[in-house]
């Protein structure tokens, strides 16, 4: 039997499984899904076992073998393998990188294995017994060396033995050590009769044993119990009368109680989207839902519901939040319904929690899963329903190798387990929406507040009068004397600050313009080292300008305010308020997210003050305003989604106030009051902000219209990227239609990273049938010669900004 496997060989151009024998101690044990170390070159490597197959084409006597097997069970199952397979056409990745993606880091990782034993040596088959002596033996080696890796995977599979990994950066998995007492009543009869009287302390111990037989205590509450030493139990567990065991225990992610919650009376709304997931549940049909809800409408409550009728069938569901860390609420929302059967997938857990989590999963212990990105890979093995919360963050796109969008992933698990998908957004991308029209995802729309409160009222202040008012601070009148009456009726605000770090753009304080590109309608960047602007989608480029090009006025400078400078800003003008900052800055530590939201629910600061990351998911019943300070900055990223993800943001800041009782106030300020993202988040009202920012995409050929796909070069010689962003552009040119869209090569935004200079190019395309063949030939280039020279280039075919 020839065992096709996949090796973890970077930067190898060869995307195949390679063929090894599978020698005869572990025939049947290896099986598709398995890990194994096999021979490569000169070393061993990491592979996976993808299938077997009864020839080969590699020459007798030139067939290694493989060299170890690292899992009895395997860690991947047949739908990963397939899924693998889809990711490798879907994203251009090679298949290796598509099967470490799905699995927790642990499994990458250095870690050390265990094989315990669980129940009385009396149970096991007599050759293990004899291993077992041991009681807790490392890896399978010794196993496997006596030929006995079949029984032990047969003990395993009844739960008599357990494997235990214990990633070795964490040290080691958390154990609890039991002391277990014989099973058998009689043998601690006997065994008492047989014990001199000088051992009088150990007969006493074995005698009170005989009539607990079987049971397990905490060695040291029994040493308590029956007033012995520890050297005593010791003693009785040499003579046989019980043994020791350490149980691997799972560390807890979570950090706090939540207190339990039942199900609400649905609203009208709710109940009929309710009604419509339910429905293609029970009638297996994969269907993908865009319930579309205001913030406040309750989609989390229809969540919750939906996960209860398929878990009252024994069905598991995912559920994806575009960034956990970010947003406990969520979390301690699907606990406090479903207590421990929830786990949890996400970046702020230790290594050793993460792979803990993801064997609650794989063991079935658990029947949902909250988790980021990743965690749409949760091996659970009978799905009834995948949600994504917040379904437009561009969080769901994996911007790395590889470079899958959690959506398309969602979707295609749920057409293995033929269940539904819903995908929940106040905002959602243009791209679903656009799905949504074309029938291809259902519609189910949330248009009031579950509670019926009013949408906060949103007025939207122009800076540029403020300047010409005088008024030179960063607070506008409106919102400064918002602030004031908050501060004096003790309720709680939230300032916004959309900082996004790199690329700056120029602004006239006057009027308002900010220099944009002839050819893109993009903001130009500005670029301190040639003092001048520059688009960084074709390449244009300008001096920056003295006076502002529409009015003339001196007051243009480039833009960018951090949020330090407003909480000192803050604390000049209202001495008296108490801030909370939450930004990068202040969130490094683990749990420091968790930990400054509690502060603020616990009524400990008047002022929230941070960047994006305090947009999404707050619930606080005190939250009366919401203060955006700089509309502009997300709406002049050089992105062709600024427009779009400018509204989503306001629309999802402004959605923090008023969402209980006391009625909520947002106040917007901006030197483009005029721009449509910004008047329309003013009314909250999505469709006709879709139609508008529709019509641009379709001016300008981009998505959903045109599909996008981006090709990144970079090395640490800037004309070498150059000529390799070049040579790439060439390649594509002289393999698809005339009528392809390229743009590029250019610097991209941010030029230089780590002293390595980055170049782009743009494909914009409606029906390119050689496109992903010209795509793969040029990866294949990549890996073949051009990465010896140091050059580095990925491709994105779905890039989520740019
Ligand atoms: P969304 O996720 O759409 O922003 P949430 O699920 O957070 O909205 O709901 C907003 C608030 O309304 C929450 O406090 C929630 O408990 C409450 N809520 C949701 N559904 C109902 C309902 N049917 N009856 C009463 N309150 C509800
Ligand atoms: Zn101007
Ligand atoms: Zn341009």
């Amino acid at each position: 039997m020839i065992a096709k496997v996949i090796v973890d060989v970077s930067a190898y151009p060869v995307d195949r499984p390679f063929d090894y024998g599978v020698p005869k101690q572990l025939v049947h044990l290896v099986e598709a899904g398995s890990r194994v170390k096999v021979p490569f070159g000169r070393r061993n490597v990491l592979g996976f076992v993808v299938g077997f197959s009864e020839t080969t084409d590699v020459p007798a006597g030139k067939l290694k073998d493989i060299a170890e097997l690292l899992d009895l069970t395997p860690v991947l199952t047949a739908e990963m393998l397939e899924m693998a397979k889809w990711m490798t056409q879907k994203t251009l990745c090679y298949e290796i990188d598509a099967l470490q993606v799905m699995l927790p880091n642990a499994l990458r990782a250095k870690y050390e294995k265990k094989v315990v034993l669980n129940v009385a040596v009396t149970a096991l088959d007599e050759s293990l017994q004899r291993v077992f002596g041991k009681r807790q033996i490392s890896t399978y080696k010794l196993f496997e060396k006596e030929g006995l890796l079949a029984p032990l995977k047969r003990a395993i599979r009844d739960g008599q033995v357990e494997v235990v990994t214990a990633v070795k950066q964490q040290g080691k998995a958390k154990t609890v050590r039991k002391i277990k007492v014989h099973d058998d009543k009689f043998f601690l009869q006997e065994l008492a009769e047989s014990m001199g009287a000088r051992a009088k302390k150990q007969l006493h111990v074995v005698q009170w044993m005989s009539e607990h037989a079987g049971e397990e205590f905490v060695p040291a509450e029994l040493a308590a119990l029956l007033d012995v030493s520890d050297a005593v139990l010791k003693g009785v567990v040499e003579r046989g009368a019980a043994t020791f065991t350490d149980e691997e225990t799972y560390r807890d992610p979570f950090s706090k109680e939540v207190q339990a919650t039942n199900a609400l009376t649905l609203t009208k709304e709710q109940q009929q989207a309710l009604t419509s997931i339910n429905a293609a549940y029970d009638a297996k049909r994969a269907e993908t839902f865009l319930l579309q809800g205001v913030t406040g409408s309750g989609k989390t409550e229809v969540y919750l519901q939906a996960i209860q009728h398929v878990m009252n069938e024994g069905k598991q569901s995912i559920v994806l939040v575009p960034e956990i860390s970010l947003t406990p609420q969520m979390t301690e929302r699907f606990r406090a319904r479903f207590g421990d059967k929830v786990a949890v997938m996400h970046s702020a857990l230790s290594m050793g929690e993460k792979y803990d989590e993801w064997r609650k999963v794989q063991r079935g212990e658990v029947s949902v899963v909250v988790g980021a990105r990743s965690a749409v890979f949760a091996p659970f093995t009978n799905i009834g329903l995948i949600i994504l919360d917040e379904e437009h963050e561009s969080t769901y796109k994996q911007e790395d190798t590889p470079r899958y969008h959690a959506r398309d992933a969602a979707i295609w698990r749920s057409q293995f387990y033929n269940c539904p998908v819903i995908l929940g957004s106040a905002t959602p991308a243009l791209e679903s929406s656009a799905r949504a029209q074309k029938g291809r995802y259902t519609l189910l729309k949330l248009t009031e507040r579950a509670k019926h409160q009013a949408l906060p009222s949103v007025e939207i202040v122009d800076m540029r009068d403020e300047l010409h008012k005088g008024n030179r601070s960063m607070f506008s009148t409106i919102l400064a004397q918002g602030i004031r009456e908050r501060l004096e009726r003790g309720e709680q605000m939230v300032l916004f600050l959309n900082r996004r770090g790199f690329s700056s753009f120029v602004l006239c304080r006057d009027c308002g313009t900010v220099v944009q590109c002839k050819n893109c309608d993009i903001s130009l960047t500005y670029h301190k080292t040639s003092h001048s602007l520059r688009c960084h989608y074709c390449g244009y480029e300008e001096p920056m300008p003295k006076v502002c090009p529409s009015c003339q006025s001196e007051h243009i400078r480039f833009f960018g305010t951090g949020t330090q400078k407003i909480e000192e800003e803050l604390h000049k003008v209202f001495p008296e308020a108490r801030v909370l900052r939450m930004d990068v800055d202040t969130t490094r530590q683990k749990g420091a997210h968790e930990r400054i939201l509690d502060a603020f629910g616990r009524g400990e600061a008047d002022i929230l003050l941070g960047t994006q990351m305090i947009a999404k998911g707050l619930d606080f019943p005190n939250i009366t305003l919401v203060g955006v300070m700089s509309a502009d900055t997300s709406l002049n990223l050089p992105d062709f989604r600024a427009a779009e993800k400018t509204f989503q943001l306001l629309t999802q800041v402004s959605g923090r106030a008023g969402r209980h009782e006391l009625p909520g106030q947002v106040v917007i300020q901006t030197y483009t009051p005029e721009h449509y993202a910004i008047e329309l988040a003013q009314s909250q009202d999505y469709e006709p902000f879709y139609k508008r920012e529709m019509k641009m995409r379709h001016r300008f050929s981009y998505p959903p219209y045109f599909f996008v796909v981006l090709i990144q070069i970079s090395h640490e010689n800037a004309m070498k990227a150059s000529d390799y962003a070049h040579q790439a552009m060439r390649f594509i040119q002289a393999n698809l239609s005339p009528q392809v869209g390229l743009i590029g090569p250019t610097p991209a935004s941010i030029s230089r990273i780590q002293n390595r200079y980055r170049y782009q190019c743009l494909i914009k395309y409606k029906v390119e049938p050689n496109l992903i063949e010209a795509l793969k030939q040029l990866i294949r280039m990549y890996r073949t010669d051009w990465i010896k020279d140091g050059v580095q280039l990925f491709v994105d075919l779905d890039p989520s900004s740019i």
